[in-house]
Order: structure tokens, then sequence, then C-alpha cells
């Protein structure tokens, strides 16, 4: 499929009422000739004939043709410009839904100001288009033809003359043409570069600010604003160059009628009032002259964002959906890794990974940054596919099993917290919008969040997220994990989740995990060895192999990499230990 093959998918839905439209622009077009024809007859008969009675029938005929067109241009104006809002309506539905199934790869490597600028800027040119260019276009090519049809039933010989512009007006469309289409690709590239630009600044505005660099962003801005404006700037340089050279074969076609029709005129080979109403033909002709450059400039527009368009919807994602995947309302959660290995752009990220867990069992994950730690948990969740082996889930390999089923079982609390800009409430709400407050409550209890929500302005309704209050790193963390709770999963990925929450919440947090009263794996992505020691299974990670594995007295009495960081940490988890007992005591 091509891009313009994909748009007109969605066109043509609508290919009846654009063809209403077209037809009522044509009727428009036609009635455009009677005005022409009235004025050569007022000539003729009336002033020439001497037949003033027909001057008010002449006159009335001109009203009520004008109405008509006018009602007329109301209605197909209408129709078109609903067309293009439907059609974009689909399209940027279509283009939504295939953003959210891309995988993380696709997002890794788009960046949000091209994705934005395909959904605002380059929907608009397709909107242009619908609405207006078409039956533009249209209307001008009938009205030079039909014009000259009608100039040649009145005077062949003038036509033929007239004709003469339209190889060097073909010649002039071919060469702006070819010349700005680099300059629109150009235009589009440097609009989603701008907003790019802007979008990050905006978000990163605070690392802006902390490392005082206004000036710095201020001058790349310049530089990308000044880039936007040479490329529209190139872009006018073209229509700057032809528009004129249009307007000049338009011009020479009056030339050509005061010329020769004059001369035809006066050796009597043509009446005065066909004289006139040739002319009142000539706008007809010399109108859509001009405005070639004009369109050339809207369809080149079009053409690029539908281009645009189309090559971001066309990406699939590597991550496939399985036509007809297995679904369990229910997983149990037993996960095993098998051989595992995952690379991207040619570097062993995951090596040979395998490990088995049962369901209720909870897996302690810990290794140097950089490790492979998310990556692994990423797997599992499918947000990338092993490169070699396999993940299974109850026993079945997370490729046959049906996506939204399986990610519907996980509930994940990232490393990246991300809330949306909504209430505390539908933030943590946001897998069961429709469950009853208690529930939310019971997750933000368990998530020790319970308390500084309920100190927040609003409570639970307090907004958070973008444009809400500030929330501490460990707020936001614990806001996240009690989303990841209220879904009840079979799986739980927590995934550093508790590294900025003090000791002792995070030891209130693991207690409330043990009490979960659902069967549910869990998986703890830490550094500290408090938040996994209690865990069924210890992985320690380097460089994306598992170098040591099995519960906390296994791995101490291996002496490697987890009883050197025991070591490291143990004097601050002891004093922990006995400044809580002493604390009891008093
Ligand atoms: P941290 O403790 O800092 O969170 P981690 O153990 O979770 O680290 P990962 O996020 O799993 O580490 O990343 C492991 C390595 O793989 C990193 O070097 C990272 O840059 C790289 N990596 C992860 N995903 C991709 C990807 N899709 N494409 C390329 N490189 C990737
Ligand atoms: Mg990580």
């Amino acid at each position: 499929m091509t891009a313009f093959s994909w748009f007109y998918s969605f066109l043509k839905k609508h290919n009846a009422r654009m063809l209403f439209g077209l037809v009522l622009v044509t009727f428009i077009s036609v009635l455009a000739i009677v005005k022409p024809i009235v004025s050569g007859s007022i000539v003729d008969d009336v002033i020439t004939g001497g037949q003033y009675d027909l001057l008010p029938k002449l006159i009335a005929l001109l009203v009520v043709i004008t109405v008509i067109r006018g009602l007329c241009r109301y209605w197909s104006q209408v129709i078109f410009e609903t067309c293009s809002q439907d059609v974009l309506f689909s399209m940027r539905d279509t283009v939504y839904r295939k953003l959210l199934q891309e995988d993380f790869n696709f997002y890794n490597k788009k960046r949000t100001g091209d994705l934005l600028s395909r959904q605002t800027g380059d929907m608009d040119a397709i909107r242009h288009f619908i609405a207006f260019v078409i039956y533009q276009v249209y209307e001008n090519v009938f009205l030079f033809f039909f014009a000259l049809i009608m100039i040649f039933t009145v005077s062949w010989q003038l036509a033929l003359c007239m004709c003469i512009v339209l190889p060097f007006a073909a010649a002039v469309t071919i060469s702006q043409t070819k010349n700005g289409r680099p300059r629109f690709q150009k235009i589009r590239e440097q609009f989603s570069s701008l907003n790019t630009f802007v979008q990050e600044n905006v978000s990163g505005n605070r690392v802006v600010k902390a490392f005082s660099k206004e000036d710095y962003e201020i001058e790349k801005f310049n530089k990308e604003n000044d880039a936007y404006r040479d490329a529209e700037l190139a872009a006018a340089e073209i229509w700057t160059k032809y528009v004129p050279q249009f307007e000049f074969l338009s011009n020479m076609l009056t030339v050509i009628l005061m010329l020769i029709g004059s001369i035809m005129v006066i050796k009597g080979n043509m009446t005065l009032g066909n004289y006139v109403t040739v002319n009142g033909y000539l706008w007809m002709l010399t109108n859509p002259l001009r405005q070639i450059g004009w369109r050339i400039n809207d369809i080149q527009r079009f053409t690029t964002s539908v281009e645009k368009i189309y090559a971001t919807y066309s990406e699939e994602p590597n991550v496939k959906r399985p036509k007809s995947g297995i679904k369990r309302k229910q997983l149990s959660g037993d996960v095993t890794f098998r051989n595992v290995s995952y690379s991207a752009d040619d570097e062993d990220i995951i090596r040979n990974v395998s490990f088995e867990v049962k369901s209720g069992q909870t897996v302690g994950i810990l290794g140097s940054t950089g490790s492979g730690k998310s990556t692994i948990m990423n797997l599992l969740c499918r947000f990338y596919d092993v490169t070699d082996g396999e993940v299974l889930v109850d026993g079945v390999n997370v490729k046959d099993l049906d996506l939204y089923n399986l990610r519907q079982n996980i509930g994940m609390a990232m490393q990246d917290v991300f809330l949306f800009s909504d209430t505390v409430e539908g933030n943590i709400a946001y897998s069961r919008p429709d469950c009853p407050f208690e529930d939310v409550k019971k997750a933000a209890v368990m998530a020790d969040a319970d308390s500084f929500i309920q100190e927040m302005p609003d409570g639970y309704d307090t907004i958070v997220g973008e444009r809400g209050v500030g929330l501490s790193g460990g707020q936001k963390q614990r806001i996240s994990l009690a989303r990841a709770l209220l879904k009840e999963p079979s799986i739980l990925i927590l995934d550093d989740t508790t590294s900025a929450v003090d000791m002792e919440t995070e030891s209130y947090i693991q207690k409330q995990l043990n009490a979960i009263d659902h069967k549910c794996t869990i998986f703890i992505v830490a550094y500290r060895i408090s938040s996994i020691k209690d865990a069924d299974l210890i992985l320690v990670l380097n460089e994306g192999q598992i170098v040591e594995q099995g519960t906390h007295e296994e791995l101490l009495a291996n002496n490697g990499y987890y009883a050197t960081v025991f070591r490291h940490q143990y004097g601050e988890y002891e004093q922990y230990i006995k400044g809580g007992e002493e604390h009891g005591k008093k």
C-alpha cells in the first residue's frame, strides 16, 4: 500500500458526499457562464438591437442565478468541510490506535515532537486539502476548459490563439512541482524538530533551571527557530518565483483577447456583443492560471504530510500480538526463563538467563546498574521479545499468550514513575476506574501512601502529574505501587520501587506485600539487600548474566558478589534493626 492509497481508503468512505459536492461545484461553474451571455445579449439585443423590454428579464435572470450560486456554494462548502473533519477524525483515531500498539523500541527511537507533529500540523494539511484544495482545483480546471469551449463556440480562431499559453502553463507547473517538493519536505522536518525542541525543553525545564542554562537553551531554540523560518522562506521563494510567471501568462490572455478580438470586430468577423461575451469568459481563464502556483503549494504540503504520517503509521511493532492468543482470565503466576538472551543494536544485553519461579513466590533481583534487571522484567511483560530462548508464564510461551491478557495479569511499578495529570484516586484506579473507593484506599494503605495522601489539599481528589501538585520521589513511587497493587495481579513487578523511601517505610511495605490475600508472584528489583533478603529466590546479575542465584543464606554461604554487597550494607542494616529495638524498648 502506498501513502496515497492509504489516504484514499479514508476518503473513499465519503465518495458519495464528495461527488455530490463536486456536482454542486460543477453547477455553480456552469451557471457562471450565464453572466457573460447576458452581458453579450444586453449589448447586442438591448443596446444595439433596441429590445428594451428584454432588459428587466435579463437582470431578473442574473439575480436568480446569483442567489442560486450563493446557496449552492454554501451547501458545497458545508459538505467539503464536514467530509474533511470526518476523514481527519478517523485518520487521527487510526494513527493513535497504531501508536498505542507500537512497542518500546518504537518509542525509544522516536522523538515525541515528531509524533505530535504527525497528529497536529500534518493532519491539518490533509484537512485543508479535502476541505479546500480538491474542489478549488476541480473548479478551476473545469472553468478553464469550459470557458475555452464556450469561446470556441463564439470564435474558434480567437480560442485557438488563446490556447498558445497552455504549453507554457504546463511547463511552469512541472518546473514548480519539481523544485518545490524537497523544500516542503524540509519544512515538515524542521517543524517536527522545532516541536521536539519545545516539548523537551518544557518537560525538562527543571533541569534547565537547575543548571542555569536558560541562555544556552534560548540560543539553541533560536537556531531551531531560524532553521524553520529559513525552510519556510525557501519554500516561499518558490512561489514568489512562479506565481508571477502564472500572472504573466494570465495577462497574456487578456492581451491576446484585446489584440485579436479588436482586430476581428474591426474587420467584421465578430460582433461587439460576442466580443463582450468572450471578455466575460476571460476571468474564467485567467483566474485558474493565477491560482495554479498557490494550489501546487497546497498539494505539495499535502503530499509531504501524507507521506510523513503514513511512514509513522506503517512501522510495524516488533512485538506482535498472536492472532488467536491463549486467554486465561487469571494466570497462576508460574514464571520460567529458559536460556533467554536479548540483544539490541548488535549489543548483548541479556545472556543465557534461566530461572524458575512458582506461583506465590518472591524473587529478588540484585545487580549493578545497567546489568539488565529492568530488561528481564520488560521481557517478562513482552515489552521486548527475546532474541533467543523462551519466557514461559504458567508453562506457556509469552509469545503464545494473548498480549493484553498477559499484561492484564501483571502489575508493574516501573522504575521511571509516570503519573497522569489526574486525581490521586484516578491515578491509583487506572486499571480499574470503576472500582469502589475502599479498594483504592486499601491499595494506598498497603503502599503506605494513605497517610500523606490524606494530608494533601484535596486528599484523594488532589490533582497530581504534570499540571498537579509537586510530589516527592518516594511519594510518587508509593502511588505507583498502589496503582500496581490495585490490579490484584498474578505477577507483581516492583522495579526499584522502594529506592526513594526510608527503610522504615520499606519494611512496612514488605510486611504488606507478605500479607497479600491472593496468590501473587512478586519480583523485587532493588539495590538494598534489605529489600530482597527474604525472597524465595535471589538472582544476582552482572553484565546481563545471572552470576549467582539462591536464597539469602545460600548466597551468603557462596561468599560471592551478594555476600560482598551484604557486608557493605550490613552495618547499616544492623544499626537500623538495633535502633528500632531500642526505640521499641523506650
Ligand atoms: P538500573 O539498575 O540502572 O536500572 P538495569 O539493570 O535495570 O539498570 P537495564 O535497564 O536493564 O539495566 O539495561 C541494561 C543495559 O541494556 C543498559 O546498558 C541499557 O543501556 C541497555 N538497553 C536496555 N534496553 C535496551 C534497548 N532496547 N536498546 C538498546 N539498549 C538497551
Ligand atoms: Mg533498571
